[in-house]
């Protein structure tokens, strides 16, 4: 095989493939392929929620992943596209603000409990009957996240728009071939391909979900654009001068696209937590593919042979598995067996 002209071939620029070349860049000559697919976290929310979903779970290495994050973000330039303001998660009923509560006891660090009145008394235009908690975390203004990430390695990196339409690992390195323009020889290729997984059968037979998640964007008058987040019903998302309404949880859909009946859902769970949204004005709605392991909720990563590397599944936490996977996997490709177990690649069970 001739002699590779890069190092690595980061296949996606999603927060998953973004996150690799930016790290990857600092000690290898890396061609960053951009895709012409449309990118999940090109309308991600930007939540940074360490405590994921109604049972308020601490994420996989939550404050390693967190700390990823920032030194990611510092990396990349990239630092004043987080506001660290903290999550509001008003509790849903009383037993989870039992759970709350408990967690602000053993976690008093990154959870601030506030009764039904303070909550009212500092945020009177959210509706929390059973109290809430202040957690840590906050809102990376994504798509400004991966324009400043995109800028700091153009200076180290080649960026090249064009999909990758297949390889060939000959053990001593990689040939890759584009859509458009000659093949391209590299030591390892690494895909991060997002949903676009499924245009490869190889890649189709590892275990892997595709969820199809909506937002909605608004304007309301009535809550503050510098305000808290609020998760709990759907999350409302201040970002800029709009709020971000999320979202939905699709597994089958026609195609990739919002509905009326996803925006509708997403207005009547988010009206629960702040009422004044019935008076929202709509300005426009985005739908995005999100792929998670079945049975895991972890990302996915390891050696589909001896040089391509597949980054995948960070499913509704593209922001902290994006970095942590990004911060490690130099460090990972080097040494395979460093990757921790559970992240290891999983192939479909047949039933
Ligand atoms: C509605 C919604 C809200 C979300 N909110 C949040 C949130 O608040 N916080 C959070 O942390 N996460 C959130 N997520 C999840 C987050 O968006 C994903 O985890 C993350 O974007 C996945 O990144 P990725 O790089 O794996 O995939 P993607 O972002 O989908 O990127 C894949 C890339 O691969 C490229 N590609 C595809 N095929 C090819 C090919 N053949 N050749 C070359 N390139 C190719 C595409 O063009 C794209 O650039 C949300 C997701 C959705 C859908």
């Amino acid at each position: 095989m001739e002699k590779p002209s890069f190092d690595v071939v980061v296949a996606g620029a999603g927060l998953g493939g973004t996150c690799a070349a930016l790290w990857l860049s600092t000690s290898n000559r890396v061609l960053l392929l951009s895709g012409t697919a449309s990118a999940a976290s090109g309308i991600a929310a930007g939540l940074v929620n360490l405590f994921a979903g109604q049972r308020v779970v601490p994420v996989w290495h939550a404050d390693l992943a967190y700390k990823d994050l920032l030194d990611t973000l510092a990396h990349a330039d990239a630092t004043d596209t987080y506001n660290t303001s903290g999550i509001l998660r008003p509790a849903l009923n009383e037993e989870q603000a039992v759970r709350l509560r408990t967690l602000a006891l053993e976690h008093a660090d990154s959870f601030t409990w506030l009764s039904r009145d303070e909550t009212h008394a500092r945020y009177p235009y959210v509706s929390a009957p059973f109290g809430a908690a202040v957690t840590t975390g906050g809102v990376v203004d994504t798509p400004t996240m991966l324009e400043y990430t995109h800028t700091t390695i153009a200076s180290r990196c080649t960026v090249l728009s064009s999909d990758l339409v297949g390889w060939e690992d000959s053990g001593s390195g990689v040939t890759v071939a584009l859509k458009s323009g000659p093949s391209l020889h590299a030591s390892k290729l690494v895909l991060a391909l997002g949903a676009g997984y499924r245009s490869f059968p190889v890649l189709s037979a590892l275990n892997l979900h595709c969820l199809k998640g909506q937002i909605v964007r608004v304007r309301a008058p009535e809550y503050p654009s510098c305000s808290i987040p609020v998760s709990g019903y759907g999350y409302v998302v201040p970002l800029r001068d709009k709020l971000i309404l999320g979202t939905t949880y699709e597994h089958s859909y026609q195609d990739d696209q919002p509905t009326r009946l996803g925006s509708k859902n997403i207005l009547a769970l988010t009206q629960q937590m702040v009422p004044c949204l019935e008076a929202a004005d709509i300005l426009d709605t985005a739908a995005g593919i999100r792929v998670g392991v079945p049975g895991t909720r972890l990302p996915m990563v390891g050696p589909l042979s001896g040089n391509v590397w597949v980054l995948t599944g960070l499913g509704s936490k593209g922001l902290l598995f994006g970095a942590h996977i990004g911060r490690n996997i130099a460090n990972w490709i080097s040494n395979p067996e460093h990757v921790p177990y559970e992240l290891r690649l999983q192939k479909k069970r047949r039933i």
